[in-house]
């Protein structure tokens, strides 16, 4: 092999922080702080504070490869973990808090976390836990000496102190590129959770990926917002892209409510916001209660679950905001296609757009996607045929931590779970999770696509369908529905609007009104736990 003459630069997870305070030093950062005031500096006051804590974590003994552990918010400190840590060359575990505290015990422990940083928000979840904790050294509160709570824990550390007893002087080691940086668990909504364990080369490419003009197009003159916490999936990549690309950042600690982000999104002048579907509905809310528009945004990402078309055509026609739906997966770092149009349809109507926009969108560079059946047989991306979805690519994990689950060989797919279209121009379309798709007569009926149906009436706040066991049909669809506080709409109204909309064999068989849906740690439908709740629920006779 004639070899290229090329430096082997590794590419390390430090660089990142290090190159944003070069060359966007007063690039600001803005928190909502836990403690409450508004906290603002710039990339270059970071990386002087995340060399500070790589120096106090190599005092308290963290080495290459060590887990430490952390339970918080998008915040600047939490920021300070992704690069203080992984620079070092130990590995961040984001924990997230939502999961039950049992699940939490049982990945801080498989982890071997060996400390744990903590927001004040989750001390009591922490000092219920602590006994059950065993490899946890210390707790290091993330707040000042003159915030720290009382606590009955044993072991704590403040964080502000740990760091103005560090030096900011550093030097990030460089060392192999595909050493593990980070470690997030997916939901586990079955069975126990499992580790994906990112590395720094893996996470450098996903960034690269992820500023890419028809990915999120991110550069220095955005404005982001993160809505999707750094405890889910690395805030889908962006805590890592945006210093890659000079962007500043908005981080809204604990405050998700629809008042609270529309007053950062106004003061900040922020121009782009990602977020799972469910918080754009409370934030939909407060906007339309309050007559009030979302300033200076351009963009709003839309992943986690699909975007109902209602929700992207409302952003769209009445806030002037460009939706971007997005989707991917834990361990796929977690990009991997975005939703944007191509030249050709600046032509299309604007129901044709919103037919391509429902859609979640077109692998970016780096990932390869395909559709199998269930014997594996690749199939047309003809936009009709659908079936698992399959993945390959440089940020897509080939396993989990400690060898569980699915074991990739080189070259091999890992199955996303989730079952899709591709289509002619190379939109993907998830039909649905393998496991939620109702299979009514040998057919399959797309729980995903009535859902977004449904809360595109009027008095639908949000809608859930699982299949529920049925003599004849297998399976037959039920809808669920939250209304909308005031709103008033009769099973038989929510049928006959559906009616139109839907292949006759789709039309739900019942519709319950409920006062709220079941969520996972993520923000999801936990469809599991409906289907057992209803799996004895009587249809009426059609
Ligand atoms: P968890 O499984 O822990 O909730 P993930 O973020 O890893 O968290 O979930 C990934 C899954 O979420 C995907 O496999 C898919 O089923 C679903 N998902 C993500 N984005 C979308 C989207 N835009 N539309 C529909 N489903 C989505």
């Amino acid at each position: 092999m004639l070899r290229g003459q090329m430096m082997d630069r590794p590419l390390m997870i430090s660089s990142l922080i290090e190159y944003a305070a070069l060359y966007h030093g007063d690039q600001e950062i803005v928190t909502r702080t836990i403690e409450g005031p508004i906290h603002r500096y710039g990339y270059r006051d970071a990386l002087a504070r995340s060399k500070r804590l790589a120096n106090a974590l190599q005092r308290l003994g963290v080495g290459r490869g060590d887990r430490v552990a952390t339970l918080a918010w998008n915040s600047q400190r939490h920021l300070e973990l992704y690069f203080g840590v992984s620079g070092l060359g130990a590995v961040l575990h984001t924990i997230n808090p939502r999961l039950f505290p049992d699940q939490i015990a049982y990945i801080a422990n498989h982890a071997e976390d060996v400390y744990l940083f903590v927001d004040l928000t989750f001390l009591p979840l922490i000092e219920a836990l602590a006994p059950k904790l065993k490899s946890i050294k210390a707790f290091v509160i993330l707040t000042d000496a003159e915030h720290m709570p009382p606590s009955r824990l044993e072991r704590t550390l403040c964080y502000e102190t740990l760091l103005a007893e560090a030096s900011a002087d550093f030097v990030w080691p460089e060392f192999d590129e595909a050493a593990a940086s980070s470690l997030c668990y997916t939901s586990g909504t079955t069975g126990n959770p499992k580790g994906v364990i990112y590395s720094h080369r893996s996470t450098v490419l996903h960034s690269w990926g992820a500023c890419m003009p028809d990915a999120l197009d991110l550069s220095s003159s955005e404005v982001i917002l993160p809505v999707v916490p750094m405890f889910h999936a690395n805030a889908w990549g962006l805590a890592y892209a945006a210093p890659m690309c000079g962007a500043k950042l908005v981080f809204p600690g604990a405050k998700l409510d629809g008042a609270s982000l529309l007053e950062l999104i106004e003061r900040e002048r922020v121009t782009l916001l990602a977020g799972v579907p469910t918080v754009w509905l409370a934030l939909l809310g407060h906007l339309a209660e309050t007559k009030k528009g979302l300033g200076a945004v351009r963009s709003i990402v839309i992943g986690g679950a699909a975007a109902p078309r209602s929700m992207i055509d409302t952003f769209q026609r009445q806030y002037g905001v460009n939706v971007l739906h997005a989707w991917g997966m834990t361990e796929m770092s977690p990009l991997g296609v975005v939703n944007r149009l191509l030249p050709k349809h600046a032509v299309a109507s604007n129901e044709q757009r919103l037919d391509v926009q429902v859609k979640q969108g077109r692998a970016l560079y780096g990932v390869e996607l395909k559709i199998v059946d269930d014997d594996g047989k690749e199939l047309p991306r003809d936009g009709k045929a659908f079936g698992h979805l399959l993945v390959r690519g440089p940020w897509t994990a080939n396993g989990y931590f400690k060898g569980e689950g699915v074991r990739l060989g080189a070259g091999e797919w890992f199955d996303t779970g989730d079952v899709a279209t591709l289509d002619g121009d190379g939109y993907m379309h998830i039909t649905d999770r393998a496991k939620d798709v109702i299979k009514s007569g040998g057919e399959w009926i797309s729980s995903i696509e009535i859902e977004n149906l449904a809360v595109g009436h009027p008095a639908v706040a949000e809608a859930c369908v699982i299949g529920v066991p049925h003599p004849k049909w297998d399976e037959r669809p039920l809808l669920l529905v939250v209304k909308r506080s005031g709103a008033t709409v009769s099973r038989e109204e929510m049928l006959a609007f559906l009616t139109p909309k839907l292949a006759k064999w789709w039309l739900p068989d019942d519709v319950i009104f409920v006062p709220e849906l079941p969520h996972t740690a993520t923000g999801k439908l936990l469809k599991s736990k409906l289907r057992e709740d209803y799996r004895l629920h009587r249809l009426p006779a059609s």
